[in-house]
């Protein structure tokens, strides 16, 4: 049966509640959206916690962005939202955040995009980081254009994380999978450094995707995810180390002093 709009009036509500409680947003950070018909969405206003939203906080637009319903005012990062309706039909919610770890790659221009996590490789195949953009303008979303098409879940440069899916729980998972597999990839990191799975394994959950019925637009390319493979080409590339054996290392020096006449 087809949710009514009360019911996503009450889903909105209810995702600000626990992205609020989650620590994903401060102040009045954030916003979640719902896409209503073919020319109608649902969406918070600008200026209110997420975690303590009434029925009025929320506002219907057009698709391009002019208010039909609702006193207060839309957010200032619809435009966004309708960018990701418009290049992606088959998604119709939307949840952006802030979640500090997640973000804090976001900050240190770090894209959490390592093969590290089965589910994450499975369900997002990678997180990409969008160029950043200032917020409330359209440059917030011109970062983001190549990826929508591929990617549910999307870093932004310096500001935060935007997930979106069938619907508004499916987006906020998404967004719960982001920080968690961001939280982990820390930790790893403090451990002494995370252990990339291989290509041939990472090929491997791609391919399972179809059993755990994942419907995902992106495939398997190079750099996203980043396999071991990815890893060891990159260290040898950027080290200017030399391996050599004992005896040519030794031929190495012997030439050296010969051709300076200390040895004949
Ligand atoms: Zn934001």
């Amino acid at each position: 049966m087809a949710n009514t709009e009360q019911q996503y009036r009450q889903d909105i509500l209810d995702v600000g509640k626990l992205i609020y409680q989650k620590g994903w947003v401060a102040a009045n950070d954030g916003n979640i959206s719902v896409r209503l018909d073919e020319r109608r969405v649902l969406c918070t206003c600008t200026g209110v916690s997420k975690g303590m939203m009434t029925p009025a906080d929320l506002i219907v637009c057009d698709l391009e962005g002019n208010k039909i319903e609702g006193a207060r005012e839309r957010t200032t990062e619809i435009a966004m939202h309708l960018t990701i309706y418009q290049m992606r039909r088959d998604v119709s919610a939307i949840v952006h955040a802030h979640p500090p770890v997640a973000t804090g790659f976001a900050v240190a221009g770090r894209p959490p995009t390592l093969a590290l996590l089965p589910e994450v490789v499975v369900r997002l195949g990678c997180v990409p980081l969008a160029e950043y953009g200032l917020p409330g303008t359209p440059a917030l979303a011109d970062g983001m254009l190549p990826y929508i098409p591929k990617y549910d879940a999307i870093l932004l440069g310096n500001h935060g994380s935007v997930c979106y899916g069938e619907d508004v729980y499916k987006a906020f998972f998404k967004m719960e999978t982001v920080e968690h597999f961001a939280r982990v990839t820390l930790v790893a990191e403090l451990l002494g450094g995370p252990k990339v799975l291989s290509k041939h394994e990472v090929g491997k959950l791609f391919e399972a995707r179809e059993r755990y019925g994942v419907k995902s637009k992106n495939r398997m390319e190079p750099g996203r995810p980043v396999v071991a493979e990815d890893m060891e080409a990159a260290e040898a590339a950027s080290s200017d180390r030399l391996n050599l054996t004992r005896d040519e290392l030794i031929t190495l020096i012997e030439e050296a002093l010969r051709s300076r006449g200390v040895l004949t």
